[in-house]
């Protein structure tokens, strides 16, 4: 019996816009073959057993021709159960989805579709253009620029230049000139409004929008790379009301976040409010051996308390390292520093007792204390370092249990040129920032918008001479918002670290 293939549409580029289905079937794969474009933080989702194939089209010369990927997906479907023929947009738009379908059809495999987003239209809507819009444009029209021998083949121009319907050519950045001829010449008006949107729904998207008679030359000056879509037509106009985009507080700024764990989520609401995101990986955490043994020696304890999650992914993996499970904590108390660690919390099935209101370890040690009865112990899960002071509580023990270190990341790069902002959530990120600069902190960091999660990190930065930001609560939403408000109030004058 061979296994399914499922032909999915990755979307136009930027990972949220992969559907529910598509990320389900992704995380079940046993093996996907994929082509570029926004498919790389896709695959950071998948099983690490999962088998990966690249068969990307890099413009014309394909990686793999279309009926060796064709034989690859029969292959594929005879040795695992699951597996994904991921596609940028939708699959059956300019995808060759179709021709994959029969193909396994004949040789009588199972498939299935799961359509995407696709770039003819979520493209235009991130470049603020409607692909429709009432009294403006009746109707859409998708073309491609070229056809199976690089030519417009019969491609009807004339019809093109006498409809209010908008106009899509998708692969046709390198035949723009043609295209723009083929039309004025077939007597589309100069005036009418045309686009060209490059790398459309990604960090790095750009757009151009021109009269059609003055396209060409615009998109030579700008330097559009490829992916690209040409958008021609009246709903072009309405992006000057509608470029939602560029109206995010972080839209094309690069945002550097010297990280220190693994938790995705920073960079994803930085990326969410437009940023580019620049992650510099400056250490990393090692498991402490001893874990366990100290999860042990804490049983029993009558509350246990996490203060990152770090915390909770480390205390975790050790659990199921000794054939535990949560069950290990039936009948503790469950305390979380904030809401993101109670958040980590419940993806193991557990829903924390208490979750502190102030995210700093004092606020955190302050507020447990009240909710404790005198005498009860603390299992408390942190890194491996000296305990902070506040810990010492006066009416309970506590049973430190270090689960993780954080080592320096000695693969780490410098970053190349000075952000637009910089977010510090530890101060360790920031010694060890400075230690892989060339430059001292203070100078690289001279022109950018810089905010600390808490007082401590804020602390740090201080020592090198920068006077960061510092969010009230603690946690990632304000600390992005923090960030957001020094780009509005012209942080030139306010914040700026000269
Ligand atoms: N199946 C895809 C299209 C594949 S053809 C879809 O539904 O979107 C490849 C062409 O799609 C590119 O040459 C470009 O014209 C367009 N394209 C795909 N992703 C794009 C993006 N993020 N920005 C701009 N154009 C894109």
């Amino acid at each position: 019996m061979s296994g399914t293939v499922y032909l999915i549409g990755a979307g136009p580029g930027d990972a949220g816009l992969l559907t529910v289905r598509g990320a389900e079937l992704l995380q079940q794969a046993d093996c996907v073959i994929y082509d570029r474009l926004g498919t790389e933080q896709l695959l950071a989702q998948l099983r690490p057993d999962c088998e990966k194939i690249y068969v990307g089209k890099a413009d014309s010369h394909h990686t793999l021709k279309q009926e060796e990927i064709n034989c690859l997906l029969a292959e594929k479907a005879q040795q695992y159960s699951t597996v994904v023929r991921l596609k940028g947009g939708d699959p059956y738009v300019f995808g060759r989805g179709g021709e994959e379908g029969c193909y396994l059809h004949e040789r009588g495999i199972a498939f299935e579709v799961v359509s995407g987003v696709t770039s003819a239209v979520a493209g235009l809507a991130a470049a603020g253009i409607p692909i429709t819009h009432r009294n403006m444009a009746r109707g859409f029209r998708v073309y491609t620029a070229h056809d199976k021998n690089g030519g417009f083949g019969d491609l009807d121009f004339s019809s093109m230049a006498n409809t209010t319907d908008t106009l899509v050519f998708l692969m046709g950045l390198n035949r723009l000139q043609a295209i723009v001829q083929q039309l004025l010449q077939a007597g589309k008006s100069g005036t009418t409004p045309a686009a060209v949107i490059s790398q459309a729904t990604l960090p790095t998207q750009k757009s151009v929008k021109a009269p059609l008679c003055e396209l060409v030359q615009a998109v030579q000056q700008a330097k559009l790379e490829s992916p690209a879509l040409i958008v021609v037509g009246e709903v072009v106009g309405l992006s000057a009301q509608l470029d939602w985009l560029q109206q995010r507080p972080l839209q094309g700024k690069t945002i550097l976040f010297p990280q220190t764990g693994t938790d995705p989520r920073l960079p994803a609401l930085l990326g969410s409010k437009g940023a580019k995101v620049q992650t510099v990986q400056v250490s990393c955490l090692e498991p402490v051996e001893t874990a366990w043994e100290s999860i042990c020696k804490g049983a029993g304890a009558e509350w246990v308390a996490f203060t990152s999650h770090n915390g909770v992914e480390s205390f975790f993996k050790a659990v199921s390292e000794n054939g535990q499970d949560a069950r290990c904590l039936g009948g503790t108390m469950v305390a979380a520093i904030g809401k993101s660690t109670a958040q980590a919390l419940q993806r193991y099935g557990i829903r924390a007792d208490f979750v502190s209101p102030v995210s700093t370890a004092e606020g955190f040690a302050a507020a447990l204390s009240q909710e404790m009865m005198a005498g009860e112990r603390l299992l408390l899960v942190c890194p491996e370092m000296e305990l902070p002071e506040c810990w010492a509580m006066e009416n309970n023990p506590v049973i430190a249990t270090p689960v993780y270190r954080s080592v320096p990341n000695r693969q780490a790069h410098s970053p190349a040129l000075p952000p637009d902002g910089a977010v510090f959530t530890c101060a360790s990120s920031v010694h060890r920032l400075a230690q892989l600069l060339h430059l001292p902190l203070k100078q690289f960091l001279a022109d950018s918008a810089v905010a600390a999660i808490g007082t401590k990190t804020a602390a740090a930065l201080q020592q090198y001479g920068i006077e960061p930001a510092v969010c009230e609560t603690s946690d990632y939403p304000s600390l992005v918002q923090t960030l957001c408000s020094l780009f509005e109030s012209d942080f030139t004058e306010r914040g700026k670290n000269q």
